[in-house]
């Protein structure tokens, strides 16, 4: 498939952007919009042209300063090219200046100047205006970049500017593959017999025909009925064109400029999130702490106010962390550019980079520490998930990685190998990612309360996972502190010995005064016979409660006694039951609990357990009043 670009336009109003790109293309532009409803194929604003190489241009062009900023906004973030538009006999203007501060805050990365209408003006004129946007552009990524001079109207400079465009489309790299598909709808409309159709540039990734897609941040879904590129229909639209969807099963109304079409569950809607922000040098004022703002993210806009973490307020030119609330969800990622504006008056202030698109609960806002944690979280898709983990104690699911950061599993998996690698991060289970110095931590914890228990409780043979996890790690769920647990077992920190966790050198080890108190449980019990003592009956007889208790569970644990309801009956007690029960059967075929209690000589606060213990046991089977011999 042909290489794809999307070239963006920019620069004051009445410059000649839309004459340009007709003279380039062929194609208008600036239509009205009821002409839209005629087709996919008619794409207000979008021309396309190939390149002499074969590269295929898509060139962004809107009327109107104010849909200009917001559609640039739109495809600013993924322009592979700028054409920064400035005509001749007017020089560079404040829209100029604007377009290329938001340029500058979205990341440009290659353009080039095409001062038009040099037909109006003499070689020593245009070598002025030459000097002046050189001047201009100084330390911005136009900075030395191609000056070309044409004219629509006579033509002169066009295949230059052709030439030049082509030269700087060769160095635009392949689409990052990694990132799922998405589309930030820039339109939305209904076709006669079609239903309704979206429209926006490709992002990253890939969608095709019949593909599951989910509307953003509503969190509709719906599937793609068919695709167009550039005005022809096509099975598979990619990173870097400019694509209409016709969506079935969704209404127009439920969508609106500013969603973003994605694969279900890949991209997450938040209303709150942490972002890197910075206030321009040419910002008329500082930015207030809580301050209202205009926010532009993709086609979205919101209202929005900012909380920095460590200042009242950005001066300008300075840049610092913060966190956004905004009056609406967007959806967004982890690295998405994005501008803000004052709310009154409409003027480009500033802009930034979201870092975390899902922050957790802050109780206070002026922490300068966040501010830290930010800075890392900024600096690297793997610093975000290194910070990420010193904040969830539970563990990092592998979806939320990929989600958050809004890129493949596998991607997502490869971020998570790194961490392991490196030692960051450890991994209990194949979707969970842990921070190693918390497993240590862990491991300390599990070691230290299982030695103390040892020494309060020697007799008992360990301490239950499930208290084990609430004393040790409350914060992980239930599988993924097994998990852990089978790893320390694995490596010898400790043994799992059924629903018990001990240390490996720990064993039950009887002192002669304890075995005595064995001894006379067992001795009580078979006394006892049919007449079996109750537990708290039985603990009375000994001095310390809790230590026969401990005795009574380890003999219990060894099948020395049983523990029948709320007695504690000796095995040979069971073995007559058992005799008696076989004996009515042979008599009978069947019998009655009365008729056990009288061979058994008890009474019925005895035979009653002890029967249903027989049942439990799977000597006997009930059926109604009677019971007999389960059969086999
Ligand atoms: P835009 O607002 O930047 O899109 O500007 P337009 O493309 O609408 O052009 C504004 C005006 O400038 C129109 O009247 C055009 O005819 C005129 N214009 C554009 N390019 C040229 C050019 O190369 N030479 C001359 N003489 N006029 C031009
Ligand atoms: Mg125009």
């Amino acid at each position: 498939m042909a290489k794809h670009i999307i070239v963006g336009t920019a620069g004051h109003v009445d410059h000649g952007k839309t004459t340009l790109i007709r003279a380039l293309t062929g194609m208008e532009t600036d239509r009205h919009p009821e002409e839209r409803e005629r087709g996919m194929s008619i794409d207000l604003g979008f021309a396309h042209l190939t390149l002499p190489s074969g590269i295929v241009a898509g060139l962004v062009d809107v009327p109107g300063h104010e849909r200009f900023v917001h559609n640039m906004l739109a495809g600013a973030a993924e322009m592979d090219m700028v054409l920064l538009v400035v005509a001749a006999d007017e020089g560079v203007m404040p829209q100029t200046v604007e377009h290329l501060e938001i340029l500058q805050l979205l990341h440009g990365k290659r353009g080039l100047i095409v001062l038009t209408k040099c037909d109006l003006v003499d070689d020593e004129w245009l070598e002025l205006v030459k000097d002046d946007v050189q001047a201009k552009v100084k330390g911005t990524f136009l900075d030395g970049a191609p000056i070309v001079a044409v004219s629509a109207v006579t033509g002169e400079g066009l295949n230059e500017l052709l030439a030049a465009m082509d030269a700087i489309a060769q160095e635009v790299p392949p689409k990052d593959v990694s990132r799922p598909f998405r589309l930030p709808i820039d339109d939305a409309f209904v076709k006669a017999g079609f239903g309704t159709i979206v429209r926006g540039a490709v992002f990253s990734g890939a969608v095709r025909v019949g593909d599951e897609v989910e509307i953003a941040p509503k969190g509709l879904v719906s599937r793609v009925r068919s695709l167009h590129a550039y005005g022809n229909p096509v099975e598979v639209a990619v990173a870097g064109q400019r694509a209409a969807m016709n969506l079935s099963g969704i209404e127009r109304e439920g969508i609106e400029r500013g969603d973003v079409v994605v694969h279900p569950d890949t991209l997450l809607a938040t209303q709150r999130l942490d972002v890197q922000v910075q206030l321009l040098a040419s910002a008329p004022r500082p930015l207030k702490d809580g301050a209202p703002l205009r926010f532009y993210i993709g086609t979205a806009e919101r209202i929005g106010r900012v909380f920095f973490f460590d200042r009242n307020e950005l001066q300008p030119g300075e840049t610092t962390f913060a966190e956004l609330r905004l009056d609406k969800p967007v959806a967004c990622a982890w690295g998405d550019l994005f501008v803000i504006r004052s709310y009154s008056p409409m003027v480009t202030i500033g802009g930034g980079k979201v870092i975390d698109p899902y922050p957790r609960q802050r109780r206070r806002r002026k922490v300068p520490a966040e501010a830290g944690q930010a800075a890392q979280k900024a600096r690297s898709e793997t610093e975000f998930v290194t910070a990420w983990l010193h904040e969830r104690p539970d563990g990092v699911p592998l979806k939320d990685i990929a989600r958050r950061l809004f890129v493949s599993p596998e991607r997502a998996r490869q971020i998570a190998d790194s961490l392991l690698q490196s030692g960051v991060a450890f991994a209990v289970d194949r979707q969970t990612l842990l921070l190693r110095d918390q497993v240590e931590r862990w491991r300390t914890a599990i070691v230290t309360t299982l030695q103390r228990f040892h020494a309060e409780r020697p007799l008992r043979r360990g301490l239950s996972k499930e208290a084990l996890r609430s004393a040790v790690a409350p914060e992980l769920s239930p599988p993924l502190f097994e998990a852990l647990l089978q790893h320390f077992e694995q490596d010898g920190t400790v043994v799992i010995d059924r629903e018990v966790v001990r240390l490996p050198h720990h064993a039950v080890h009887l002192t002669d005064e304890w075995r005595q108190w064995a001894e006379r449980m067992e001795r009580r019990a078979k006394d006892a016979g049919f007449s079996p003592p109750d537990l708290d009956e039985l603990l009375a007889e000994f001095p310390d409660r809790e230590q026969a208790m401990d005795v009574l569970t380890l003999l219990i644990e060894q099948g020395q006694l049983l523990r029948v309801a709320e007695f504690i009956v000796h095995p040979a007690t069971i073995e007559r039951a058992k005799a008696i029960a076989q004996q009515l059967c042979e008599q009978h075929g069947s019998f009655t609990a009365s008729q056990f209690r009288e061979a058994a000589q008890t009474t019925r606060k005895y035979a009653v357990p002890l029967l249903e213990f027989l049942d439990h046991l799977g000597v006997t089977v009930r059926r109604g009043d009677v019971r007999m011999l389960r059969k086999g």
